[in-house]
């Protein structure tokens, strides 16, 4: 028996395990290639939506969805990777023991840069994963309650996508909260912060900059541009120059980085830490290692592009990368990866949305238009199907790009 292991149960990983037991139901290599998944927790985790107020649907069982196509799995994490050896050692309940591999997929994603700022990693809260997106509703909750000072006044740092998409949704989910547990609405004294080391927010979304501007000020957000943070503390945090806000509840939202064990993988890594792929997803110069996700740098539209760290490049990533492992283990002709069209759509909380087009991020849509948009991928296209069924999990695993979400009404 050989053996495929797939590190990380991500959108990358999810798919490169489903994509490769798919490819070997095809050729009818089941039974000679067994496919196993490691991931830390038992969940694929729908990461992009830990910005919303419900966690709720965001967990999906990876026994839901691996059971039925075969694919096995470890709840545990990979410490490292022994190329040459082809060996990866993985971690159950401390205990460590080596998992040898005929072939690797790394899928190990990306966790948020740390930031040489005093006081924000004992202080600052995040939305990178789901435990730390219930970290922060669990304090939302507490600080409705409390009266101290700075208790209703909310920091985010950092105006990319995510600092974004989590200012605009906090002015009305803190409201929400005042209302639900019986408080007083003390409207007047919620204050969402957005704080940026740039001139201007969210500088990288183009076309569609001065509409977030816009709609952060209608939802009453407000916009410190040009600003350096000196240190943070248990009650506030205090900028360069002096100035002081008192809060309790800072957000840290500053971007990301590779996964460390992008580290094990003798090639030289990008600045975001990731390693380079070819066009079929394998690791440049690593024979039997592929890389897909947040960990690997892909060039799309003849080299003109990099791939970005996104839900939106993972997946594909991941279809593909499940697809190539197996048709080089059993020596068939790979399929390569292009991708010809790039969107953002940002999530702006009860303002809407904003859908950009191409790599200069031309606005398409904004307002309910774009939200209508936002809601379906972030509810449905993003979704491994959830019928338990194995012909529905290994269509939406075959390699394929699909077409950009379409703007309706
Ligand atoms: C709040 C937020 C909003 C976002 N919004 C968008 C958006 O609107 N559109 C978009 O395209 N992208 C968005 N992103 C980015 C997107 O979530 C990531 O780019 C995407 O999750 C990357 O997929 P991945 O599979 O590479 O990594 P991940 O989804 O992070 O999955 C990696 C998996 O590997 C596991 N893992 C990590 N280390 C190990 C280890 N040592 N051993 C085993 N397993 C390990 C992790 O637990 C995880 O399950 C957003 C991200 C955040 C945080």
């Amino acid at each position: 028996m050989k053996r495929i292991v797939v590190i990380g149960g991500g959108f990358a990983g999810l798919w490169s395990a489903i994509g490769a037991a798919r490819k070997l139901d095809e050729q009818g290599a089941s039974n000679q290639v067994e496919v196993v998944m490691v991931n830390p927790h038992a969940h694929h985790s729908i990461r992009v939506r830990n910005y919303e107020a419900d966690l709720g649907a965001t967990l999906v069982p990876l026994s839901d969805v691996l059971s039925p196509v075969g694919v096995q799995w470890i709840q545990g994490a990979a410490t490292d990777i022994d190329v040459a050896g082809k060996q990866v050692t993985v971690s159950v309940r401390g205990r460590t023991a080596p998992l040898p591999f005929d072939k690797l997929v790394l899928a190990s994603g990306s966790r948020l840069v740390d930031a040489p700022i005093r006081g924000l990693a004992d202080h600052a809260f995040n939305v990178d994963t789901y435990e730390g997106a219930e970290r922060l509703e669990r304090r939302l909750l507490r600080m409705v309650h409390s009266h101290g000072a700075g208790s209703l006044t909310f920091v985010v740092i950092g105006s990319g996508l995510t600092g974004v998409e989590v200012a605009s949704e906090l002015p009305h989910r803190v409201r929400d909260l005042l209302v639900a547990s019986g408080e007083r609405l003390r409207e007047c004294e919620v204050r969402v912060v957005l704080i940026e080391r740039a001139p201007r927010i969210a500088m990288a979304m183009g076309g569609a900059q001065p509409v977030i501007e816009q709609s952060l000020t209608q939802l009453g957000v407000e916009m410190m541009t040009g600003v350096e943070i000196e240190q943070i503390d248990d009650t506030g945090m205090t900028l360069a120059g002096g100035k002081r806000i008192d809060t309790s509840t800072i957000i840290w939202c500053g971007g990301m980085h590779a996964s460390p064990l992008t580290r094990c993988i003798p090639v030289e890594r990008d600045a975001l830490g990731r390693v380079p792929v070819d066009k079929t997803l394998r690791v440049e110069g690593v024979p039997d290692v592929f890389a897909a996700g947040d960990v690997a740098r892909a060039l799309f539209e003849d080299g003109r592009h990099e791939s970005v760290m996104s839900c939106q490049h993972s997946r594909p990533m991941g279809r593909f990368a499940g697809h190539n492992v197996v048709c080089d283990l059993l020596g068939l002709p790979m399929l390569p990866l292009d991708i010809d069209w790039y969107t953002t759509i940002l999530d702006l909380g009860p303002w809407g949305a904003v859908y950009t087009e191409g790599w200069e991020r031309r606005l398409a849509a904004q307002g309910q238009q774009a939200k209508n948009v936002k809601r379906v991928i972030n509810t449905e296209r993003i979704y491994p199907p959830r019928t338990g069924n194995r012909a529905d999990l290994f269509n939406a695993a075959a390699p394929i790009v699909q077409a950009p979400p379409p703007i309706r009404g």
